[in-house]
């Protein structure tokens, strides 16, 4: 086994700096010294879920990047000394119909978590990346693109790749009208790619003092959601919704944004949902989600947002400072994500 040092749940609240251990490197693995690490609204949602009696170790993080410090004897697409990102996937079974389709975010026999999943080989409980090395297959470790800087893409790999699979799957594009709902992590990253791929942006935000951002990021407008005229102006008018609102809250209102035959891609709160049929007969609308992204998927988000400049607004903190980091997430307190610079667990 080898040492590192990472921050590890006590409680719904709090994590302590503490010793872990990471496998020692199987033929087909790297190690990573993990530099930057996004923190991601799922973290809380994990943290808040977890007790230290009845669960195993929590260490969150699944967006980050680092450098290569060693390889397994079989691997010989990556170096020491590379740059890489790794998102929230780390194995899959290779072999079911959702890997060789690419989507090893959907496989069968489910995809191994960045943490809090369960290793496919030792059965342990993986540890995410608030840490400062990581193991993993050199399959799900990316290249991280010259000219992407390191904090800044950390995010793409959870917040990013996530609203890019259903913003390609839905043939967003020159002409297409975009509204996103919730501009946090997810959504900022969401208006910087639609606007990058060609799309007439629009937020929906419960925040009215967004505007000015909404405005740099590159949407044209910005619509609060609790203005139920300009609401109602804006009925029908969007052929995609991507809707990243992270709490439990009434789909209707976004349904109604949505255009004949266009889409809500409810991205934030994955729970239970209610819908009214007739919010979806109205127009042929879909109600679609997704999450993650697939091997080929996430590559290819990598190459866009280099090409395209596109990267998170990050603040960047000691990971020392971990837990101001989740409560101002938690009070919505951020613009737009944190970014955990490990250096301070050397
Ligand atoms: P975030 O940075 O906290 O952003 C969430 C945004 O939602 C907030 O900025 C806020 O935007 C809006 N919001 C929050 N609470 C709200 C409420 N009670 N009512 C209305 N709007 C509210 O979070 P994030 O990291 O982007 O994550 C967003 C959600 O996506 C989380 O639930 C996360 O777990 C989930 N997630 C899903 C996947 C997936 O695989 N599908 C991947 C990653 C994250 P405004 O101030 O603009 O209203
Ligand atoms: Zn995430």
């Amino acid at each position: 086994m080898r040492t590192t040092t990472g921050w590890q749940a006590t409680g719904p609240t709090a994590l302590r700096r503490t010793s872990l251990e990471r496998r020692d490197l199987r033929p087909d693995d790297i190690a990573v010294r993990v530099d930057y690490c996004g923190v991601c609204h799922s973290d809380l949602h994990a943290l808040h879920a977890y007790d230290q009696h009845t669960k195993a170790p929590l260490v969150p993080g699944h967006e980050f990047t680092g450098v290569v410090t060693g390889i397994g004897r079989e691997v010989t697409t990556r170096s020491v000394g590379d740059r890489v990102a790794v998102g929230n996937i780390v194995d899959s079974c290779g072999v079911c119909a959702m890997c060789e389709a690419g989507q090893e975010n959907f496989c069968h026999a489910f995809p191994t978590l960045t943490y809090g999943g369960t290793d496919r080989q030792d059965g342990s409980t993986t540890l995410g990346g608030y840490s400062r090395e990581y193991v993993v297959r050199d399959a799900f470790a990316y290249p991280l693109p010259a000219g992407l800087d390191p904090a800044a893409a950390a995010p793409l790999m959870c917040a990013g790749v996530t609203v890019w699979e259903p913003l390609r799957h839905l043939g967003v594009g020159p002409g297409s009208r975009v509204a996103v709902a919730g501009l946090g992590g997810l959504g900022h990253l969401a208006v910087r790619m639609a606007v990058a791929l060609g799309a007439t942006t629009t937020v929906v935000s419960r925040t009215r003092d967004k505007r000015d951002d909404a405005r740099k990021l590159g949407a044209h407008d910005l619509i609060d959601s609790a203005d139920t005229q300009h609401m109602a102006a804006a009925r029908d008018t969007f052929d995609v919704v991507i809707d990243t609102v992270s709490a439990p809250h009434d789909l209707a209102p976004y349904l109604k944004l949505v255009a004949m035959d266009g889409t809500l891609s409810l991205l934030g709160y994955l729970g239970p949902v209610t819908v009214e049929a007739t919010d979806l007969l109205i127009g042929r609308k879909k109600l679609s989600s997704a999450g993650s992204g697939g091997r080929p998927a996430t590559a290819e988000m990598l190459r866009f947002c280099a090409d395209n400049g596109v990267a998170a607004d990050v603040e960047v903190l000691p990971s020392a400072q971990v837990d101001t980091a989740l409560d101002r997430l938690r009070r919505n307190d951020v613009r737009y994500r944190f970014v955990l610079d490990m250096s301070d667990l050397d």
